[in-house]
């Protein structure tokens, strides 16, 4: 037993087995509806998330990872999105300590559990 350090790895672990539902897909269908996409299949509102990658001095500051995912089906998309410099982003992780936000980076599927559960609906 080395600590603290393996007794929290292990206690994020345990936590989200439900990030294992979650299937990426390259697209699946919407259709919008009143200023809203929502889902074909089974008419959840789709939810999405954009995110910085680059720090703000970097070239590449502008290309963000945007995710986009139906909570009904378990589908997602991830892709490169390009986000204007001057555009603020809201961070949905901004209250988590430091090991918490690279925990939820380091895996889209993770990162969406969270965001699905935490997140309002984008409406
Ligand atoms: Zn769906």
């Amino acid at each position: 037993m080395d600590g603290w350090g393996t007794m929290h790895l292990m206690a994020y672990r345990r936590e989200p087995s439900r990030s294992r539902r979650w299937r990426k897909v390259s697209r699946w269908d919407t259709v919008q509806d009143q200023g809203c996409w929502i889902c074909t299949a089974c008419r959840t509102a789709m939810r999405s998330y954009a995110y910085r990658i680059h720090p703000a001095d970097s070239p590449h500051y502008e290309r963000c990872i945007g995710l986009s995912w139906c909570s009904g089906c378990g589908v997602y998309t991830g892709a490169t999105v390009h986000v204007p410099r001057d555009r603020a982003l809201p961070d949905a992780l901004a209250a988590l300590p430091p090991e918490r936000r690279e925990w939820l980076l380091a895996s889209e599927r993770r990162l969406i559990e969270y965001l699905d559960s935490h997140m309002e609906a984008a409406r």
